[in-house]
């Protein structure tokens, strides 16, 4: 039997880029989703992947954008022949406080964070045989906590638990599992953003409050992903997994 194929979007930086290397690890050939003109190098992650023994196809995409979306699950296909994972991680973060909001930033944030899982999944399911798996990142904003002057984001990432526990059950009969990760607070360019975000200096003092005392690793949440995207997992389903090094358990101060 041939290798599996794991399609991942935002592949380029932080969380995506550890996953493609993770299932690269495991002998899981990897299709990336990047944002054209972003600031980050595909061929980094296509770099480590190869490095780590496995096929990788970097490709360009957009997860607002339908079409683009289906042509990289047509292209994994094409490519490969088989695919067996999508993992929904591409991402936006913005800081708007909710009396400067405008109609844009709720939309633009809804569409990448909410509905660019929904078209990852739908064009991947058209895709997927019978079995694999389902990853989304949500987030402890949204998933767990509120965050102030982040509403749009925390209502998108409240929305993908809600989405992975319907299609888990839509998608049974196929085999196919869907679950989400709920990552705390992870080093990567999004959460080193001081704009709209903690920023260095924040995730630092933030990690000293979390009770394993520092912020956590893509490669820890990459791990958490394969793990629900391979057969070690295989009766897990609908579930949200949070990962935070135990801050949101934390008795308050
Ligand atoms: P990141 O900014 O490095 O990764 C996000 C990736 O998504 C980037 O490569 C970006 O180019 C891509 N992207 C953005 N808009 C896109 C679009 N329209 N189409 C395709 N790709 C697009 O940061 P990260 O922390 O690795 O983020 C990965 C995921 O983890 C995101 O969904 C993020 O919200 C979530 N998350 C991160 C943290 C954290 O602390 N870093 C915590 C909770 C959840």
């Amino acid at each position: 039997m041939s290798q599996p194929v794991a399609l991942i979007t935002g592949a380029a930086s932080g969380i995506g880029a550890a996953v493609a290397v993770a299932f690269a690890r495991k002998g899981v050939r990897v299709v990336g989703g990047y944002l054209a003109g972003g600031p980050h190098d595909p061929a980094y992650t296509q770099r480590r992947v190869e490095e780590a023994g496995a096929e990788c196809l970097m490709m360009p995409m957009d997860v607002t954008d339908s079409t683009s979306v289906d042509a990289i699950a047509g292209a994994a296909f094409d490519r490969f022949g088989r695919l067996d994972y999508a993992i929904a991680n591409a991402g936006l973060l913005r800081k708007a406080p909710l009396m400067e909001m405008s109609d844009e930033q709720w939309n633009e944030m809804l569409d990448v964070d909410l509905t660019g899982v929904m078209r990852t999944f739908r064009s991947a399911s058209r895709y997927m045989g019978e079995g694999g798996a389902m990853v989304a990142i949500s987030s402890i904003a949204g998933g767990v906590y509120g965050w102030q002057d982040h509403s749009h984001y925390a209502a998108a990432k409240a929305g993908v638990p809600g989405l992975c526990r319907s299609l888990a059950v839509e998608l049974a009969a196929r085999g196919i599992r869907c679950n989400a990760v709920i990552p705390g607070l992870i080093e990567t360019p999004q959460s080193l953003d001081s704009k709209n975000s903690l920023g260095a200096d924040g995730l630092a003092k933030a990690g000293k409050g979390i009770p394993l005392g520092r912020v956590g690793r893509a490669s820890e949440v990459a791990d958490l992903v394969c793990y629900l995207s391979g057969s070690e997992s295989s009766y897990i389903t609908g579930q949200s997994i949070i990962i935070d090094g135990g801050l949101t358990v934390r008795w308050p101060e």
